[in-house]
């Protein structure tokens, strides 16, 4: 993961926060450590587990991702620029 760029620097995430579109990874089940897709709401379960989220990320090119639940105290992370936002 390259940590170049700073937060300020990040494009990629969307103008509009996507809705979680599931409460469970869509792929696995996992209810534990989950990640929001901020560009299309795809729920997936974090790099300690099968880390389908990152998955996610790398095969639709949406980088940005909240920590679940969304609310203030989740954490912003981009895939693409490897730094919180
Ligand atoms: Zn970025
Ligand atoms: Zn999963
Ligand atoms: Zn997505």
């Amino acid at each position: 993961m390259r940590r170049q760029r700073t937060g300020a620097a990040c494009t990629h995430a969307p103008d509009r926060i996507a809705a979680p579109r599931a409460q469970a990874c869509e792929e696995c089940g996992s209810t534990f450590n989950l990640r929001m897709c901020t560009e299309c709401g795809h729920v997936g379960c974090c790099e300690s587990q099968l880390a389908h989220n990152t998955a996610h990320a790398r095969q639709r090119g949406h980088p940005v991702i909240k920590s679940m639940p969304v609310d203030q105290r989740s954490f912003t992370w981009c895939y693409a620029c490897g730094t919180y936002i």
